[in-house]
């Protein structure tokens, strides 16, 4: 099952996660600069996301139960909400040691071995970072998706950084080290901020996106025969899990029968266009429909 893949992707994540922090402690050990400090502590950031992810994903797996009937899917929304707020304390952090480099500034020892063994530490980002997102996407996992979305802004930052620390040698003006230190941690405060956003979205309930609301509402008018129409439709998203809810409504001197097989095949088709859904209609006779919301079919 693809539950499976995503919790060996986050654990792998972990793994890889781990090894760049090493190189990236050893690259700032080597050289004593302030910016090469910051993409380390940056890379803590990633560690404890991965293991955070790996919990949530754990906790995602188990089915409903009578405690938790619509499921352990919004797990994955905590985890990345405190993610979120992980990223901002590693940014405030960083800005601290930026205005203390800043005030007290040293050119960087060891420039080779330092820019060698990040360059190192930004290809195994570079490329983890692709496959989160590209397999987050799959999995519709928000918590895989914002971790690969966040390891992307760390490779630009460290690129930047790099390039910026070249500069440092070639021109011999240390304050720009701890600059930019400063512009990393800005960097990683958007990138904090995105990631909870995204998050507090799923943790409020807001509606699937535009394309897959118009999917429902085409499937629903295809396949409502025998009904009159349809409205209230509303949708929500856990995880991988996709809510929809509506109501139909039906000649009043429908039987109970006939009413439930119109449900049944709406249902059915429901679930071919979007996966991993969970259908709830309530079915109305026409004299009592209240008429409002969005008229389907
Ligand atoms: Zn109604
Ligand atoms: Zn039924």
């Amino acid at each position: 099952m693809a539950a499976d893949r995503t919790l060996a992707i986050a654990a792998a994540s972990l793994v890889i996660g781990v090894g760049v922090l090493g190189l990236k402690f050893l690259a700032w050990r080597y050289t004593g600069s302030v910016a090469l400090y910051s993409d380390a502590l940056e890379s803590i950031v990633n560690v404890v996301t991965a293991l955070t992810a790996l919990i949530a994903l754990r906790l995602a797996q188990r089915p409903a139960d009578a405690a938790l009937p619509y499921g352990y899917h919004k797990a994955e929304y905590f985890s990345a909400v405190l993610v979120g707020v992980m990223i901002i304390v590693a940014a405030i952090l960083i800005l601290r040691e930026a205005v203390y480099g800043f005030l007290d500034p040293k050119i960087p020892q060891a420039p080779l071995e330092g820019i060698a063994i990040s360059v190192v530490a930004t290809i195994i980002n570079l490329v983890w970072a692709q496959v989160l997102v590209r397999q987050g996407r799959k999995a519709r996992s928000p918590a895989l998706e914002a971790d690969g979305k966040h390891l992307m802004t760390d490779v630009v930052s460290t690129i930047g950084v790099l390039a910026g620390l070249g500069l440092v040698y070639a021109t011999g003006w240390a304050q720009l080290d701890s600059v930019l230190a400063a512009l990393v941690a800005l960097n990683i405060l958007w990138s904090g901020w995105g990631v909870m956003r995204q998050s507090v979205g799923g943790l409020m309930d807001v509606a699937v996106p535009p394309d897959t609301q118009r999917t429902i509402r085409d499937v629903i008018a295809v396949n409502a025969d025998g009904a009159i129409e349809a409205h209230d439709i509303r949708t929500r998203q856990a995880g991988r899990l996709t809510f929809i809810e509506f109501h139909l409504v039906v000649p009043g001197a429908m039987s109970v029968e006939a009413a439930h097989g119109i449900c049944d095949v709406i249902e059915g088709k429901l679930r071919e266009a979007v996966k991993d859904v969970q259908i709830t209609i309530h079915v109305e006779p026409e004299a009592k429909a209240k008429h409002a919301g969005i008229v389907v079919v």
